[in-house]
């Protein structure tokens, strides 16, 4: 014992601690503490989780959470370094849980451990998305129309996928509200009813860019919330008059659209497979577009002529053979019908 050893005051044993002993000082620290109960609580027709105030979409099962929510009940000193929760659950009725934690640390260089229990309490509530969906609350509509036609099949497909996909983007990046309430395919075209504004700007954007055409926004004033206006939002949409690949008469020629721009079309001449530019005005009408072309099979083919037999009389009909046309005997062109007559298409 030299002059410079140290006493605990409390149990009089030498320590190099100032003051109290490791022993003493973690008998002295309430170095955890453990709440009775956990809630979490979930959308029961989505699973989103609600945390404090906020909903979060969550793939996560019931067996996943639990462990983390049974560990958010401990409570620890901050001198308790290296802390592990073992958590045993056990699940007791539908919405509750039992969770059996040990938790082991070290304090003052001295191991601890300690038992405590937590119930696990499964609330369920609608969510914020869920809500205003049952609810049929939306901020707008977007009217997909096509220029002086009715949509084709094609594009109302398209328009949807499309609306759907800017949806998932948004709900995978955490906009919950930007959700798309309802969409429905009308004599006219499709309606696509939305859940916020920033959707309908990218819904109408992303349309654009595939099927071309344009949008106006007209706002309505529908009301007032906590002295906010609310305003619900019509997207005019409307997809050109011509499609990539309709057949055109213009000026007595057949031609195929190659691409739609705002106030014309480049066209492949379907006679001499030359490319020009045509202006809408000078379009006589549309016969057809490609896509729906049938195939018609080459009969014969020699230096100017080719026979095809027209798949539904049976008889071969004579062409003049054109250089872009690949017309071995055997093969299928395609064909659209204008009338009696019969148009080879790309
Ligand atoms: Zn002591
Ligand atoms: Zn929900």
């Amino acid at each position: 014992m030299s002059i410079l050893d140290q006493f605990c005051p409390k149990c009089g044993k030498t320590t190099d601690n100032e003051g109290l002993c490791s022993e003493c000082q973690v008998k002295s620290t309430k170095w955890f503490s453990c709440d009775k109960r956990a809630q979490s609580t979930h959308c029961p027709s989505c699973d989103a989780i609600k945390i404090g105030n906020t909903w979060t979409d969550s793939l996560k099962e019931r067996s996943d959470l639990a462990p983390d929510l049974a560990r958010s009940a401990v409570h620890l000193h901050p001198d308790v370094k290296k802390a592990v929760i073992d958590v045993t659950v056990v699940d007791m009725t539908v919405n509750r849980s039992r969770a059996y934690l040990v938790i082991r640390g070290q304090l003052y260089n001295k191991p601890v451990e300690e038992k405590c229990t937590v119930e696990l309490v499964w609330h369920k509530e609608q969510c914020d998305r869920c809500n205003r969906i049952s609810g049929s609350y939306y901020e707008g509509v977007v009217q997909v129309r096509a220029d002086g036609r009715i949509p084709s099949k094609y594009e109302i497909q398209q328009a949807s996928l499309i609306a759907q996909q800017v949806e998932d983007n948004l709900q995978a990046g955490g906009e919950r509200l930007s959700f798309i309430n309802d969409m429905n395919e009308i004599h006219d075209g499709l309606d696509i009813i939305i859940g916020s504004q920033h959707i309908g700007t990218l819904i109408c954007k992303a349309i654009i860019a595939q099927l071309g055409g344009r949008y106006t926004t007209h706002p309505k004033l529908v009301g007032e919330k906590s002295g906010r206006q609310l305003f619900r939002i019509t997207y005019a949409l409307r997809i050109p008059r011509f499609q990539k690949q309709d057949v055109i008469l213009s000026r007595g020629r057949y031609a195929e659209v190659d691409r739609v721009e705002s106030n014309h079309i480049r066209v492949m001449d379907l006679a001499d497979g030359s490319f020009r530019a045509v202006k809408d005005v000078d379009v006589e009408r549309i016969i057809g577009n490609a896509r729906n072309a049938i195939p018609a099979q080459v009969v014969f083919s020699d230096k100017d002529i080719i026979g095809i037999l027209d798949p539904d009389t049976g008889h071969t009909i004579e062409f003049k053979k054109f250089a872009w046309m690949c017309a071995r005997p055997g093969v299928h062109l395609n064909i659209l019908r204008d009338g009696e007559q019969i148009v080879v298409v790309r």
